[in-house]
Order: C-alpha cells, then sequence, then structure tokens
C-alpha cells in the first residue's frame, strides 16, 4: 500500500485547499476556464494551478514508464486515483470529489477533446517525452454520473522484436529455434498481461528469414521483415478471410493476434498442416489447457496431434526490489508441498526472500518483471498419444520432458529473483 511521507501529506493537503480556492474563485466562461485549464492565465499565487501540477505529475509516471496506465474514478465523496504498475493496479492517492471535474478537463484539453461534451464517451491520443524516448498514450474519457472516468492507458512502443536468446527460455531455446525452422501450429498460451505478444513476436522475427514469406494478422505493428495485416470489420474483412488471402499469397509464416472460435483455429490447423508455420496466442493457463482449449474449439483430436508443434505458456512474474528485498528462512515442507515444489528440489532451499518497500519501488517491494516459461514441443510419443483417450494423453503430458509453469517460477524464487507469493499468484497449482 502506498503511503505518503508525512511532510508529503501536508504539502497535499496545502495543495488540494489551494486547488479548492481557486475552483470556488474561478471565473466561469469556457475560454477561461479552458485558459485556466492550460495554465495561461496567473493563478492567486502566480504558480502553475495544482491540478495541472498533479496531471504533469501523473503523466510524468507515464513518459517514465514506472505505471502503464492511470486510472481517475469519481467514487462516493472522493475521486480514486490508480496506477497500473508492473502488472498490477494499486491505488495511487485519493483526492476530494471536488477535482474530479477539472482534473478531467485538463487531461481532456491535454489530448484535445471536447471539454464541454460530458455526455458522451472521447477517445484522444497524446505523446509524451520520456527518458527513454516518446511515449503514446491513449485518452479514454467515460460519463460517470456528473463527472467522468479518465482512463490514460500507455500504447505499446514500436516493436523491436527480442531475439529468441534473450527472451529467457534458457536450455529450451535451441528446441524451439529448431521447431520454429519447421511448419506447425505454435501456440503461445496465457492470460493477458503475460507477456504472449512478445513471444509471439521474438518467433516471427525469428522465422521469418529472407527465403520465407511472412504475415502478421490484426495484431497491429510487426516485425520487420514480416508483412502486416489488419482486419477491417466493415468491409467484412476479418481474420478469417485475411488468412485465407495470406494462404493464396503463398505464406509461409502466418501469425496471428488470438485463435478464436472453430473456423479460425481449423484454418490455423489446416495451414499449418499444409507446409506452413503457424503461430498464434491462445488464453489458456498452461500447455495442457491449451490442447484442452482446441478441443473445446471443434478441432478433431487427430487435427490437433498432426498440426501442433510446440505449446509455450508464458507469465511475467514482479521482480523483488534489490534495494530492499528481505531474506527469509526455507520455507518449512508443507509450504513447498502445497507450492508443488518437486521433491528432488527440496534440498536447493536454502533462504527465500520477500518484499521489502522503499523509496525506489514505492513501497511496493517488487521493480520490473521476469519471464517464465513452460515450453511443451509435441514430439512424436505425444502425438500419438494425442489421438487415443483422455487418460492415455493425461499419462503422456505427465510422463513428458518438460517442465511446468510453477516449477519454472519456484526456479525463480529459490534464486531469490521474485517471492513465493508472487509464485503462488501468477502460476497455476500444477496437477
Ligand atoms: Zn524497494
Amino acid at each position: 500500500m502506498w503511503q505518503d511521507a508525512p511532510n508529503e501529506t501536508r504539502r497535499e493537503e496545502r495543495e488540494v485547499a489551494r486547488s479548492c480556492r481557486l475552483i470556488s474563485c474561478m471565473t466561469s466562461t469556457p475560454d477561461d476556464i479552458e485558459a485556466w485549464l492550460e495554465g495561461k492565465d496567473a493563478p492567486l499565487d502566480d504558480k502553475p494551478s495544482p491540478v495541472i501540477e498533479r496531471a504533469a505529475r501523473l503523466l510524468d509516471e507515464l513518459a517514465s514508464a514506472r505505471v502503464t496506465s492511470i486510472h481517475l474514478e469519481p467514487s462516493g465523496g472522493e475521486v480514486r486515483v490508480r496506477v497500473r504498475q508492473d502488472g498490477v493496479l494499486r491505488d495511487r492517492e485519493r483526492l476530494p470529489r471536488v477535482l474530479a471535474r477539472p482534473l478531467a478537463a485538463r487531461f481532456k484539453v491535454i489530448a484535445r477533446l471536447d471539454i464541454c461534451e460530458r455526455a458522451l464517451p472521447q477517445e484522444g491520443r497524446i505523446e509524451l517525452e520520456g527518458p527513454k524516448g516518446r511515449v503514446a498514450c491513449r485518452v479514454l474519457t467515460l460519463p460517470c454520473g456528473s463527472e467522468e472516468v479518465i482512463d490514460v492507458f500507455a500504447l505499446e512502443p514500436p516493436r523491436t522484436a527480442l531475439a529468441l536468446s534473450e527472451l529467457g527460455l534458457g536450455s529450451d531455446t535451441g528446441r524451439v529455434a529448431v521447431i520454429l525452422e519447421g511448419r506447425g501450429l505454435v501456440l503461445v498460451v496465457g492470460p493477458s498481461g503475460s507477456g504472449k505478444r512478445t513471444v509471439v513476436d521474438a518467433f516471427l522475427a525469428h522465422a521469418a528469414r529472407p527465403e520465407r514469406r511472412a504475415f502478421s494478422i490484426g495484431r497491429g505493428g510487426a516485425p520487420p521483415g514480416t508483412i502486416a495485416l489488419e482486419p477491417r470489420p466493415e468491409k467484412d474483412l476479418d481474420v478469417l478471410s485475411l488468412l485465407r488471402e495470406a494462404e493464396r499469397r503463398e505464406a509461409n509464416v502466418i501469425a496471428l493476434e488470438t485463435l478464436r472460435g472453430h473456423d479460425l483455429s481449423e484454418r490455423a490447423a489446416v495451414a499449418a498442416l499444409d507446409g506452413r508455420l503457424v503461430l498464434a496466442g491462445l488464453p489458456a493457463a498452461n500447455a495442457r489447457g491449451a490442447i484442452a482449449r482446441l478441443q473445446d474449439m471443434g478441432l478433431e483430436p487427430c487435427i490437433i496431434a498432426e498440426s501442433l508443434a510446440l505449446v509455450v505458456a508464458s507469465r511475467l512474474l514482479r521482480r523483488l526490489c534489490a534495494r530492499c528485498k528481505v531474506k527469509a528462512p526455507p520455507p518449512y515442507r508443507d509450504v513447498l508441498d502445497r507450492l508443488g515444489a518437486a521433491a528432488r528440489t527440496r534440498g536447493a532451499w536454502t533462504e527465500v526472500f520477500s518484499p521489502g518497500g522503499c523509496e525506489a519501488c514505492a513501497g511496493t517491494g517488487y521493480s520490473g518483471v521476469v519471464p517464465v516459461f513452460e515450453v511443451l514441443p509435441i514430439e512424436p510419443l505425444l502425438r500419438a498419444e494425442l489421438v487415443s483417450t483422455s487418460d492415455d494423453r493425461e499419462r503422456a503430458l505427465r510422463a513428458g520432458a518438460w517442465r511446468p509453469l510453477r516449477e519454472a517460477a519456484l526456479e525463480k524464487a529459490r534464486e531469490g529473483v521474485t517471492s513465493l507469493a508472487e509464485v503462488a499468484r501468477q502460476t497455476p497449482a500444477p496437477g
């Protein structure tokens, strides 16, 4: 939980008092309001208005990539200001509700939206100058009673795909590289915010060699060397029809954002059977869940077995802040059992770390993220089992030489990179 230092709290109280005074003496013509919001007039003590300062401070956090989104939510007698940091939403501060309108208006002015329109949702864009370059953001407004909810999302920077060796696949890198040379369906699974895009981009960049024709469908920007196609629903051009168009143009590699529904999944599998490499995201908890998901979408087991080449599940775990992490004794055996730690790793637990909280990590105890993966290549034995009964399949999957997500995550906790709480929060229990 965010805790302001006492002198910071007093400063904020003074600011709020000052802004309330400003609001009460604010002139009321739209031009004056706009001038005030843009900071052009001279407020009471010749300092920028606190509303402008506060908005600028929040946008600073986006520009410096400390947070990836900001949310102003009028609720009860206050405006709840929340931010998403390292993938987790948390309270930043609570302000008096009287500030809801001026703050909303300030964000609307910056995003060049209509400040008088408060009854309809609006959308705009802003560009911020950060220490690591420009950060583009989307600003969304949503009417909420007589005020508005304001959401500001940092857009993903233009993508420079990671090299396969930089992804963090460890000893699986070689196996994955071989599979990406060939044909088949490659699924990258995980919930939203699990780094699926980064993984698919890296795979696509690796697979798109000059002698192969690579298409990226419905995924926004694509790595260099690939042709990016965007669906246009108003012209009846959806992902499925773009997939067919790419196939007709002798595509060797095709990347899709997400496999959804029977028709698209089956077409993608058939494209893979035809000798193409098809990369796609799939919302599933882990590799086993991905196979079940394909069956739920009505794909025949024999098509799944023949087309599927690789399933990679990914998660991003929050990295413990190196400045304030707290050393703790090794976990008790029953804790390890409950977390599903493999028996052979028990002796390896000498100490663990838990989050502290310092200025550098804004009191959260975490700073940055570390990816973990579960890599399941569909090898001949498993391929044969996939078409047999579900019991056999279960057995084959268990016998496979692959490491479940939870185990990969526990290794990061053992290395002191993340906490056991983060492992339990982010990865599915084994079994
Ligand atoms: Zn810290």
